[in-house]
């Protein structure tokens, strides 16, 4: 195999067709989200946290693989000094499409050498466009800041800009109406995404939070009236949807209510080096060796195609006790 040559299409054992890939740069991150990040997370970059070198590897084995596209994640990539070099990493080896998921609050800084890196896309976290719900989610972060980074996004032609709102009963259901007119005359893809259990909180105060995609999409057509469906790629999470005469879009990512498993399309690299060949499932194949090799990206190669093997045909979306939580993992 040649670098940068895309030789094959990975398909795993269920004849899904893996060509996605989140890849988390660091475990860190500058807001402590009430359902991501437990009060005591460790706040340094662990030694052994994937180099820029690293990511070069495993995108061109990737991309020998047929990958299209990566989103760099974390903890909070923007956090990571490296991201630019990493993205620029990304573009080298062809990587069709660039994205990041970020909570947007260093994006205003650093956003012109992130598109001049090869930057083409940007998925903001915001659950709230109330200040004091926002800060009180986000356990004190800055809304104004989104809408900084946003703006910035929209300056630097960076489209489509979607924004993520993880839905909990108690604390964000009246933002769902604020959020979706968002949509209304601005080119946003808004976001209602179900609340995992992937942060080890009490199994019976996550019932109570959890509020079911369906019930969203309900609570906005007694506000708009029936929604209309656009057709979209049935691989990605996101069920799309428009209030009728709206600029921008609205999307539902029901991962506990309307699993989505059978078309999953995804693999996970940590920033400690380990395959997730499925986020809701403990399941990780650490392949430090792989990039220590002497010919690291045919090694990559094989460690990427034994965890594609691995990939469960379902991940198990009740609420458990689980050995890494969302900010460890990379969403
Ligand atoms: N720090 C970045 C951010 O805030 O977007 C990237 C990492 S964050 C883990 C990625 C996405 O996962 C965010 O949109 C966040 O809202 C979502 N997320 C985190 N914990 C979640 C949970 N328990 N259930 C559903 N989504 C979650």
């Amino acid at each position: 195999m040649q670098h940068g040559n895309v030789t094959m299409k990975l398909l795993d054992n269920y004849g899904r067709l893996i060509k996605d890939l989140r890849l988390s740069v660091t475990p860190r991150c500058n807001l402590h989200c009430l359902y991501c990040q437990p009060l005591d997370w460790e706040q340094s970059e662990p030694p052994g946290t994937i180099s820029v070198e690293e990511v070069r590897n495993f995108l061109t084995a990737m991309r020998m693989l047929g990958l299209e596209a990566v989103r760099f994640t974390g903890g909070e990539p923007l956090v990571r000094k490296e991201l630019a070099q990493m993205i620029e990493a990304a573009r080298e080896v062809g990587v069709p499409d660039i994205a990041i998921t970020t909570n947007g609050m260093l994006f205003k800084r650093k956003a012109k050498d992130l598109v001049a890196a090869g930057l083409q896309r940007i998925n903001l976290s915001m659950d709230s466009v109330t200040p004091e719900v926002f800060r009180t989610m986000t356990r004190g972060g800055e809304v104004r800041r989104v809408w900084e980074a946003i703006e910035t996004a929209w300056e630097l032609g960076l489209e489509p800009v979607k924004i993520n709102a993880v839905m909990i009963r108690g604390m964000n259901q009246g933002e769902v109406i604020p959020l979706a007119k968002l949509s209304l005359d601005k080119p946003l893809q808004v976001r209602f995404l179900e609340y995992m259990h992937l942060d080890n909180s009490n199994p019976e105060v996550y019932q109570q939070r959890f509020i079911a995609g369906a019930e969203t999409k309900a609570h906005l057509e007694r506000e708009f009236g029936p929604l209309e469906k656009l057709e979209t790629d049935p691989s990605a999470p996101a069920r799309v949807y428009k209030i009728p005469g709206s600029l921008g879009t609205i999307g539902f990512i029901n991962p506990v209510s309307e699993a989505f498993c059978s078309s999953c399309s995804r693999l996970r690299l940590t920033s400690d080096k380990k395959i997730r060949p499925c986020l809701l499932t403990d399941l990780e194949l650490d392949i430090s060796g792989a990039f220590a090799a002497e010919k690291p990206v045919e090694a990559l190669v094989d460690a990427i195609l034994l965890a594609t093997d691995r990939k469960p045909a379902f991940g198990n979306t009740l609420p458990k006790l689980r050995e890494r939580v969302m900010v460890g993992i990379g969403g």
